[in-house]
């Protein structure tokens, strides 16, 4: 079959006769990737910074950022250095042995979240699954659990990765339906209610899973004082409080970890995304040891979680984060984006919610859709996402410059008119 061969569900081409460089990506991906995704059609082949280049030299503002795995940009010279310099000398051990590299990133990324010891693995899901593992154990061998009947508690509403236990607590059918039979043990309570949260803890009740700030459900920020309520209850009850912080930490809200925003310390940090520095997957779970502890050799474990070239890369992400310069941008720029957004609400814009260089904008409905939203911006040269129906959600790297956010802004005030 030809690359251009009209099939259903390809792409409208304004002349079949001549298909663009985009066109002929298209067609291959359509023919070749699994259907799990439904991407814009643009086809990007360069980056740096804040900006991607398609494979027609057209070039975007990267207002997505990989979900904040770019958090410090494309191509960010001292992670690329830092890569290059590490990939001509080790990339893998597996941790039979130990490396030069391990080591020196554990001890930087638990100084960076005032923790005793860290676990690294390779993507968010599976550290959000080190986490539940962790809460378990520690439920049977600390708490006092009787084994096989702990109990973890929930968020309507949210999102935390893609394995068969993890989608088993969503309530996105769409992430959920037809993958059973599920993994029992969780409880869901509505985001954001404490009294309800309450209710749920039980003796046999082991942790307490949330997001700081649901980026998947739409950049939903919990009320005032629910995370330091959350932390309290959890202190009393001898129930652990799991921070899912792998898209609102490392910088994004404008503090190293969104719970910061409240000033409070979870007792497990889940961290990834940023972690890899947009170049190789880097997930974490951060405690101390009174938690993590609860680990020996073979009880847990993974072929690449650690592995030189990521530790080398995410202990560059951290060296970045020490410095804060990447939070004060974060909360700076932040507030520009914000004024510049609030200024479109209630002209087609219905609501705004930001923390740091991250909104969740809800266009009037009876407008466009998201993906309709999505689509008229990638033509006004700037990438989004949709989440949920008429919400986009904005994440640009953080090095974006103060007149970018201006371009970002102007874009959107265009699709409205
Ligand atoms: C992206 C994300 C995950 C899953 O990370 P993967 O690397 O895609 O497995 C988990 N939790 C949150 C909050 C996320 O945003």
């Amino acid at each position: 079959m030809s690359d251009t061969a009209a099939r259903p569900g390809a792409r409208e081409r304004t002349n079949p006769q001549t298909p663009t460089a985009t066109d002929h990506h298209v067609s291959l991906a359509e023919e070749w990737v699994a259907s799990n995704y439904h991407p814009l059609p643009v086809v990007i082949s360069h980056a740096e910074g804040a900006w991607v280049t398609d494979v027609e030299g057209r070039r975007y503002l990267d207002a997505l950022a990989g979900y904040s795995a770019l958090n410090f940009g494309h191509l960010n010279p001292i992670l690329i250095g830092a890569a290059r310099e590490q990939l001509e000398r080790l990339t893998l051990t597996s941790r039979a042995f130990h490396s030069d590299r391990l080591g020196p990133f554990c001890r930087d990324l638990a100084a960076l979240a005032g923790k005793e010891l860290v676990l690294p693995m390779n993507t968010g899901a599976e550290a959000v699954e080190t986490a539940i593992k962790t809460s378990r154990k520690w439920g049977y061998e600390v708490k006092g659990v009787p084994d096989g009947r702990a109990r973890i508690v929930v968020m309507a509403g949210n999102f935390h990765g893609r394995t068969t236990t993890i989608i088993s607590f969503s309530d996105d059918p769409v992430a959920h339906d037809h993958y059973g039979p599920y993994t029992p043990g969780f409880d869901t309570v509505p985001y954001g209610d404490l009294d309800a949260l309450e209710a749920a803890i039980t003796d046999e009740t082991v942790a307490v899973l949330l997001e700081p700030i649901q980026g998947e459900g739409g950049v939903i920020i919990p009320p005032d004082g629910w995370l330091r309520g959350v932390r309290e209850l959890t202190s009393e009850r001898g129930v652990l409080m799991l921070a899912d912080e792998i898209q609102s930490g490392l910088g994004r809200t404008g503090t190293t970890f969104a719970c910061d925003l409240e000033d409070v310390v979870p007792d497990v940090y889940i961290l990834g995304k940023a972690l890899g520095g947009g170049i190789v997957p880097v997930s974490a779970v951060v405690a101390d040891r009174s938690v993590l502890g609860v680990f020996t050799p073979g009880s847990h474990g993974s072929t690449f979680g650690g592995n030189p070239l990521g530790a080398a890369v995410g202990q560059a992400v951290v060296g970045l984060l020490a410095t804060g310069e990447y939070q004060e941008r974060a909360e700076r720029l932040g507030k520009v984006l914000a004024d510049g957004l609030d200024r479109l609400v209630g002209h087609g814009i219905d609501a705004v919610r930001c923390r740091g260089l991250w909104a969740g904008v809800d266009l009037d409905p009876s407008l466009m859709t998201g993906r309709e939203a999505s689509h008229r911006l990638l033509e006004h040269g700037v990438l989004v996402k949709d989440t949920h129906g008429s919400t986009v959600r904005i994440a640009p790297p953080l090095v974006i410059e103060e007149h970018e956010i201006e371009v970002l802004v102007d874009a959107f005030e265009r699709i409205l008119r």
